[in-house]
């Protein structure tokens, strides 16, 4: 059976780079009458009132005002799903330290979306296994395994450049390299892998990381 959700979208220290993709991945569903839209910044109204079946949050958190509105949010959505590098990494925000907060610091996550911006195709996935009652499977594949997949030139092999994508989740399209430069790491750690032989090759590698290193420290081993 499938069910109908009411979802909502929240925006923190962002560029709403994200909240945008989810709008036009929902946009079908809305006209279907699949997805009610509760509070939602940049669609709807963004103040919150009753409560939701799935909750997107964009964004790190960077002010007490912030931290106040994401734990109402988390009181109000039955799954909550980080989306984007900020809110999962910290993102550019991230490269000053005590700046901002990840979203996993100060509610509890349902799932997440890596990404910079996430794509619509994820966004589809997670509310496609919702309305079925199912919860959506996690990604494991690294960046390597998509470049080989869709016969993108190896940017590390052919340019000589850093790129992080042998311990970065896959699912971007190996956007980065099929543009001839190296990943950065938005999508964040791939669950499993190391950076310790990347290091070992180029010492330099973590600087062009856009998660934080408090994120490299505990993801990466
Ligand atoms: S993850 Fe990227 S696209 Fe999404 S809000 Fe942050 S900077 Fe913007
Ligand atoms: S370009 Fe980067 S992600 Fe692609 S195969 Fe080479 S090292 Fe892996």
């Amino acid at each position: 059976m499938v069910r109908r959700l009411k979802v909502a979208g929240l925006k923190l220290a962002s560029c709403s780079g994200c909240l945008a993709t989810i709008a036009d991945a929902l946009l079908p569903y809305i006209l279907k009458g699949d997805v009610e839209l509760g509070c939602f910044a940049l669609l709807a109204d963004p103040e919150m009132d009753g409560v939701y079946d799935v909750g997107f949050v964009e964004g790190s958190v960077a002010t007490e005002e912030q931290e106040r509105e994401l734990r109402e949010f988390r009181r109000r959505v039955k799954f909550l799903v980080a989306v984007g590098a900020c809110a999962l990494f910290g993102g550019p925000q991230s490269i000053n330290p005590g700046i901002a907060k990840l979203v996993e610091d100060v509610v509890e996550v349902d799932y997440r979306i890596p990404g910079c911006p996430i794509e619509e195709w994820q966004v589809r996935e997670v509310i496609n296994h919702l309305m079925r009652g199912t919860r959506p499977p996690k990604e494991t594949e690294t960046l390597c395994t998509e470049c080989r997949r869709m016969n993108v030139p190896c940017v590390a092999i052919t340019k000589g450049l850093t790129c992080l994508g042998p311990a970065v989740m896959a699912g971007c399209s190996a956007l980065c390299p099929s543009f001839g430069r190296g990943c950065y790491g938005c999508r964040g750690p791939s669950p499993g892998t190391s950076i310790k032989p990347l290091l070992e090759l180029d010492p330099n590698a973590l600087n062009m990381a856009i998660v934080s290193q408090e994120k490299v420290r505990r993801g990466w081993r």
